[in-house]
């Protein structure tokens, strides 16, 4: 026995969209959002005349969803909307081309920021975010090649060649048409310009910001080293991330390799974000310098950051007698060492923008039977920036058992997150070029990473995304968080 299979059969009530996906699929979720969310500076941009446009909601759900579920392309997320159940939900049946949704998403880049800081808000209305944040960068290779990265002599050579070339072709074609003028100019010609433009666009950018090398395809990408090794055409994307529900409540895109310059920004990026500074910051060792430990102790903010030799002097992996062991004096201004001699100050190295350093060398060496396990030089060496307590006071809070557990939060706080990008929304490579394209992209995958954490959410609760946001805004009985920017989704909802 088999069930009835029947292609050809009527439908006896038309089709209702509501039932083409699940009570609790995501895509309900999305439908909820992007119904409530503001979109008055992409509205503002239509015209009232000519052929009425696809509806800005509509392009934003399609868009958001194919990010959530790893499609990105805009011509496959078309194509979706012909063939998959989801999409045709959100888009109401409607088959918004490629070129729309491309043009759209490039025309609409900046609204896209406010819309992500809109989710963070409602993510705060909601109770989801609490003030202990993780920052954490990733390494995202950029949608060039590797082998279009370039120094200054190879492009001019480059340069050199497509002007030869491009004067061959010219004179071959002279030979073909004499004096009179082909058609159209040849394809050949013609992406070589295009090619020469590019070259010539790079260059601009190497001379004018004095870099070693270029990359043609995407100038605004840096090689940068990833953890497997490999140098690529890459962006630093940085997020910081909320410890309660993992939101990311700050995301940014810089095109600096390492994370050192990084905090002040992201701090500042938070504030604007959520209208208030984290109480607890926590970040790995390449965050760690002492103008970033101080402007965090300026803002009042406890913040858990280790130096680079933190964990290898803890565990005792240096071949010779760590820092550690040396016990500085301050009212004498010297250091003690392990075997009890007097390390006096010595001398001073002037800095460029850092204060001076100060040299302490031992004048006991010699005599000392701890020597081999002490230095390979004559005189043992110890150098003192002027705020290395920032340093001291660090280590002495890491090393106390809060300190240990507030750390080790940053684990399963901030590193999922770029798991859950990487391997779970396929989003190791950029699609769009230039930093500020890129930077809007990785604001998307942003967004829909707290989306997702709202349908989990929601979920947990065993209720839809209007059921909670009506009870937020007290339309219910248990109220979570009333007012604030919810006010206006009640409306919207009612
Ligand atoms: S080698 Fe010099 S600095 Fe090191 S323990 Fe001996 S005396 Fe002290």
């Amino acid at each position: 026995m088999f069930k009835k299979y029947d292609q050809k059969q009527q439908f006896l009530l038309p089709l209702n969209l509501e039932s083409f996906v699940s009570e609790d699929h995501i895509s309900r979720v999305i439908n909820d959002l992007f119904d409530t969310v503001d979109i008055n500076a992409i509205e503002s941009t239509y015209s009232e005349e000519g052929c009425p446009a696809y509806h800005p909601r509509l392009l934003l759900k399609i868009l958001f969803y194919g990010y959530l579920i790893n499609i990105r392309s805009s011509r496959k997320i078309g194509g979706m909307t012909e063939t998959d159940t989801a999409f045709m939900y959100l888009a109401a049946m409607q088959k918004p081309d490629f070129h729309t949704i491309c043009r759209f998403r490039s025309t609409h880049l900046d609204s896209i920021r406010e819309i992500f800081s809109q989710i963070v808000a409602l993510c705060k209305e909601m109770g989801l975010i609490g003030s202990s944040i993780s920052i954490d960068g990733t390494k995202v290779k950029a949608n060039a090649s590797p082998k279009q990265s370039k120094s200054s002599d190879a492009i001019e050579k480059e340069i050199d060649k497509i002007l030869r070339e491009s004067i061959e072709t010219d004179e071959r074609e002279d030979e073909i048409y004499g004096d009179s003028t082909p058609y159209r100019i040849s394809e050949e010609l013609v992406d070589k310009k295009h090619r020469l433009e590019k070259i010539k666009a790079a260059k601009k950018k190497m001379d004018e910001e004095k870099l070693k090398k270029v990359n043609i395809t995407d100038p605004d990408a840096k090689i940068m080293k990833h953890k497997d090794g490999s140098l690529k055409p890459s962006y630093n994307c940085q997020v910081a991330v909320d410890e309660k529900e993992q939101i990311i409540v700050a995301a940014d895109l810089v095109d600096e390799e390492n994370d050192l310059h990084q905090i002040e920004p992201m701090i500042e990026n938070v504030k604007e974000t959520l209208g208030y500074k984290p109480t607890i910051v926590l970040a790995d060792a390449g965050y760690f310098s002492y103008d970033n430990v101080q402007f965090l102790l300026d803002e009042e903010i406890d913040a858990y950051i280790p130096d680079n030799f933190y964990e290898v002097e803890k565990r005792g992996k240096t071949k010779k007698f760590r820092k550690l062991l040396f016990t500085y004096d301050e009212m004498k201004d010297c250091y003690y060492c392990p075997a009890a001699f007097e390390i006096p100050f010595t001398r001073i190295q002037k800095r460029e923008n850092e204060p001076d350093l100060r040299y302490y060398v031992c004048k006991y060496c010699s005599l000392c039977v701890l020597k081999n396990a002490c230095t390979d030089s004559k005189n043992r060496t110890i150098t003192r920036d002027p705020r290395e307590y920032l340093m001291e006071d660090m280590r002495a809070k890491l090393n106390t058992e809060e300190g240990t557990e507030q750390y080790q939060k940053r684990m399963y706080t901030v590193e999922p997150v770029f798991g859950q990008m990487k391997q779970d929304r396929g989003f190791r490579e950029f699609l769009l070029r230039g930093k500020r394209k890129t930077k809007i992209e990785f604001l998307m995958m942003c967004t829909v990473h707290n989306i997702k954490k709202i349908a989990d959410f929601a979920k947990r609760r065993g209720k839809s995304l209007k059921e909670i946001l009506n009870m937020i805004t007290g339309g219910g009985s248990q109220g979570l968080n009333k007012g604030g920017v919810l006010a206006g989704i009640a409306n919207m909802l009612c």
